[in-house]
């Protein structure tokens, strides 16, 4: 049976408010009106500035042709809620412009399992969208909000600061590599199993970026690989930065599954780990250091910013130079 596309709307992403869990009670704090009209009403309260960003991920592009459709829907909102995490700000509504090349209710089930989860997870409302027939490609714009004045931006390290990041760096790349060497799930230890879902579940680091602000003095998240994102932080901010690769935070599992070499350059060039790179003034670093230890997130100094321009990248003391820099769409 054909399912139309308002029956589609309906049965997959029009949900009813539930039994009043936390984070339905958050989601819908702010919805005038949500899905079913032309548009959605939304309120911030006053002294608070709405946050937005959107983020579109194309099969073939941004994953493989074969990923599971859970994973697309978990990926398609968690790129957005990395973006406003990097912003320190409280992440709220999402609107999703889906278009498919096939109402399959097979996947649709899936697809939508993934993104409500995570959803839910973050008390997201989803508050609208788009649906249409086509090349499968699916967008999610992000609405947020953050006190007035307080969102962290990727302009403002100062000479001195201190350059952190969170989790590890290089995981997801290593993830996709197997994928596409492999088959999917059939990566063949628990290691490898582990990248892999680093891979196809990223985790926004959104209760993080939100105890970042006020501490951190900028923050970006990266999505396209150390090497490719943070000369364009280091850009904003004016300065120079300063990394030592040897402090680069590597998993057991990218340890296990590459050479040492191997493994920094998947962390310098990976793409796709939504981990947050943050800077802050050392005598702010402990307080920093402290949000992310109650939330159980590992942080890393791995150098620092200067005068100047560019991004200095050494090995032990030597000057070094990531063999590609990071992901661009037109490169
Ligand atoms: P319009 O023709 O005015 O653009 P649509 O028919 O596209 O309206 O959508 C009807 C309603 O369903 C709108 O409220 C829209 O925001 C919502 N909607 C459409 N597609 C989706 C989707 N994939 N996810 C969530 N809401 C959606
Ligand atoms: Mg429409």
């Amino acid at each position: 049976m054909a399912l139309g596309e308002f029956d589609l709307i309906r049965r997959y992403f029009l949900r009813e408010a539930g039994a009043g869990a936390r984070s339905e009670a958050r989601a819908a704090a702010g919805v005038e009106l949500g899905i079913g009209d032309d548009a959605a009403l939304l309120r911030v309260a006053d002294g608070e500035d709405l946050v937005a960003a959107v983020d579109a991920i194309v099969a073939g592009r941004h994953f493989p042709a074969c990923t599971a459709p859970r994973s697309i829907g978990h990926r398609a909102l968690a790129v957005n809620l990395s973006d406003i995490a990097a912003m320190g700000a409280v992440p709220r509504w999402a609107l999703l412009s889906l278009t498919l090349p096939a109402a399959d209710p097979d996947w649709l089930e899936e697809f939508a399992a993934g993104l409500h989860a995570l959803a839910d997870a973050h008390g997201v409302a989803l508050v609208g969208g788009d649906t249409t027939a086509g090349p499968l490609n699916v967008c999610v714009q992000i609405l947020g909000s953050a006190p007035r004045g307080t969102a962290l931006r990727r302009s403002g390290a100062a000479p001195g600061d201190l350059i952190v990041v969170t989790g590890t760096l290089g995981d997801a790349a290593a993830g996709l590599a197997i994928v596409q060497a492999h088959a999917p799930g059939a990566a063949d230890s628990p290691g490898q199993r582990e990248l892999v879902r680093r891979f196809d579940y990223p985790v926004p680091r959104v209760e993080f970026g939100i105890a970042a602000r006020g501490i951190a003095s900028a923050a970006m998240d990266l999505s396209d690989g150390l090497a490719g994102d943070l000369p364009r932080l280091a850009a904003a901010s004016g300065l120079a930065a300063a990394v030592a690769i040897e402090r680069l935070p590597l998993s057991a599992a990218l340890r296990e599954y590459a050479s040492l070499a191997e493994a920094r350059e998947l962390a310098l060039s990976g793409g796709d780990d939504y981990e947050l790179l943050l800077c802050v003034a050392p005598q702010r670093y402990q307080s920093l250091a402290a949000a992310a230890e109650a939330l159980g997130l590992p942080l890393c100094v791995i150098g620092e910013m200067h005068a100047g321009s560019g991004v200095a990248w050494s090995l032990d003391g030597a000057p070094a130079a990531p063999a590609r820099q990071g992901f661009d769409h037109f490169r």
